[in-house]
């Protein structure tokens, strides 16, 4: 099946055109600065460079229309017409309490959408706005919604339930959702296929580590807890947010340094995290260079990053009453060997053992670093959102139902 994975954001639109059953990418790319000046599509053939084409791209909707014309033009194309699209995957952030799986897009399924709007302020929008601009591009393509919040759906109510009055979770559905959810269950579906043992016997820790990263507990297949909570700001701190803090910081803050609303979620999402503690950057590549010259923040960032990677570890470890593997995935946990080492360092009592040999230079292929005599499994895995995505629509389109557990 050919399917067109669509990750839309508010001024931007990511593609990637699969061919599901291979997994192989006929072509990728992004339409850059929609609604504004300067707007372009860059976009690529499987194997090829990248071309970007300035072009004029008022809306999503002339966006998408241009991203097919891309998709079937001679010169840059991989298919002759959109006919040859058999159904459309979109990346949707928030499902909140609704979607435990992933939805055959419907007006039903596009209000419900709406309703986690207030739970997702700026991501839920301009998925939706995606997908109206694929069903007025493509009228009677299947398409259909992949949230990053599903997977989580399986935690229990001690787990996702915050210890404040109950009525405000009746009233405005406050609790832990948790994201990245479609990457926890990828890349822990490919840990079991690389141990050769079912899913459904497991207990694995992933750890997505990228500009926003968040930690899962996966036992038996399900997702039991994860770092993240009511918005992707909880957790290990990351590259600009501050993840878990005492939440009495907030008033704290507000009082002392004037802030309204406006400034203190700026302060907690884009002045915090290693960023904020470093004053170098959100990047671990430049605090790597900055810790090597002598920059004892920089260090202090990343020895806070692994610290907390690694008490999320022994937290779901004893949440899940063992531990089978460690998964480190995303741009941090498969780029970045000295975060992978640290982040488990201190761990062997539990049977974790990592082969520095192994990890030392190793980066983005799949590769069990376990040493000699680890009882739990130490995996690099690459995860590979929109592939899940497109497998993920595959079978929703081919089982034909609305929607899925
Ligand atoms: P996002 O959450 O935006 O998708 P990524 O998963 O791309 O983020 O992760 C970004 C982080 O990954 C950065 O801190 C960067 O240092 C690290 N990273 C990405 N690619 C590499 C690489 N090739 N080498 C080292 N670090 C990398």
């Amino acid at each position: 099946m050919k399917v067109l994975v669509i990750n839309a954001g508010s001024s931007s639109l990511k593609y990637q055109f699969f061919e599901s059953k291979t997994g192989e990418v006929l072509a990728k790319g992004s339409a850059e600065r929609i609604g504004l000046d300067d707007s372009s599509i860059i976009h690529a053939r499987n194997g090829e460079d990248k071309v970007t084409l300035d072009l004029d791209l008022p809306d999503h909707k002339e966006a998408m229309e241009q991203v097919l014309a891309m998709l079937t033009s001679s010169k840059y194309g991989v298919i002759h017409s959109m006919m040859e699209i058999d159904a459309v995957g979109h990346r949707v952030v928030h499902g909140g309490e609704k979607f435990s799986g992933s939805a055959l897009i419907t007006p039903s399924v596009k209000a419900a959408i709406r309703v986690c709007i207030p739970l997702a302020p700026l991501h839920n929008p301009p998925n939706l706005t995606g997908i109206e601009a694929c069903e007025a591009a493509m009228p009677g393509v299947p398409q259909v919604a992949v949230f990053d919040t599903a997977f989580h759906q399986t935690m229990i109510p001690r787990a996702y339930m915050y210890a404040l009055p109950y009525e405000l979770y009746d009233e405005y559905r406050i609790r832990r959702y948790g994201f990245h959810g479609t990457s926890h269950r990828y890349v822990a579906e490919r840990a079991a296929e690389m141990l050769g043992r079912p899913l459904e016997e497991l207990k694995i820790v992933t750890c997505h580590l990228g500009n926003g990263s968040s930690i899962a507990a996966v036992k038996h297949g399900k997702c039991i807890d994860t770092s993240m909570g009511l918005t992707p700001l909880a957790g290990i701190c990351m590259g600009t947010r501050c993840g878990d803090i005492d939440p009495a910081i907030v008033t704290f803050l507000m009082e002392k340094e004037g802030l309204d609303m406006k400034g203190i979620n700026s302060v907690l999402n884009k002045k915090s995290g290693v960023l904020g503690v470093s004053g170098v950057s959100s990047d671990f590549r430049d605090l790597e260079d900055a810790a090597e010259h002598g920059n004892d923040r920089a260090r202090l960032a990343m020895d806070m990053f692994c610290y907390q990677c690694r008490k999320y570890i022994g937290a779901y470890a004893a949440a899940m009453g063992g531990i089978d593997a460690v998964v480190f995935t995303a741009g941090i946990g498969e780029n970045n060997w000295n975060i992978r080492r640290d982040s488990v360092a201190e761990l062997e009592y539990m049977g974790i053992r990592i082969d520095e040999g192994k990890n030392k230079g190793l980066r983005g292929v799949q590769m069990d670093l376990s040493a000699p005599g680890s009882t739990a499994s130490v995996l690099l895995i690459p995860t590979n959102e929109e592939l899940a995505i497109a497998r993920e629509t595959e079978r929703i389109v081919s089982s034909g139902s609305a929607t899925v557990e």
